[in-house]
């Protein structure tokens, strides 16, 4: 099993350790980025679709030794969190612009 496991929570999906922690419905998810995040049930039956913690992915990599090259730079430092990353690949398509009738 791997060590590292992913997690929905929060409107990301986090990464957390898996020897020390499970996750329940309702309690607090210590995860690799940080952040405080409690999954619901949602987020441990249906389905995951919201995008990676790019925070979670980078921390991962460096555990796992991966090379420097295959560490990616955190997006921001801190002073815009919640700023799409340019790595983020799941971008729902936005609905064509709508236009008067012909
Ligand atoms: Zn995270």
């Amino acid at each position: 099993m791997r060590r590292w496991q992913w997690q929905q929570a929060g409107g990301r999906r986090h990464a957390y350790d898996a020897e020390t922690t499970r996750p329940q419905v309702g309690d607090p998810l210590p995860v690799l980025c940080g952040h405080d995040v409690v999954p619901g049930e949602a987020d441990l039956l249906g389905k995951w679709l919201e995008p990676t913690c790019w925070a979670c992915d980078r921390e991962v990599r460096v555990r796992e030794n991966f090379p420097a090259a295959e560490i990616p730079p955190l997006p921001e430092p801190s002073s815009a969190p919640e700023a799409p990353s340019p790595r983020t690949l799941d971008v729902s398509p936005r609905p064509p612009h709508p236009r008067g009738p012909h």
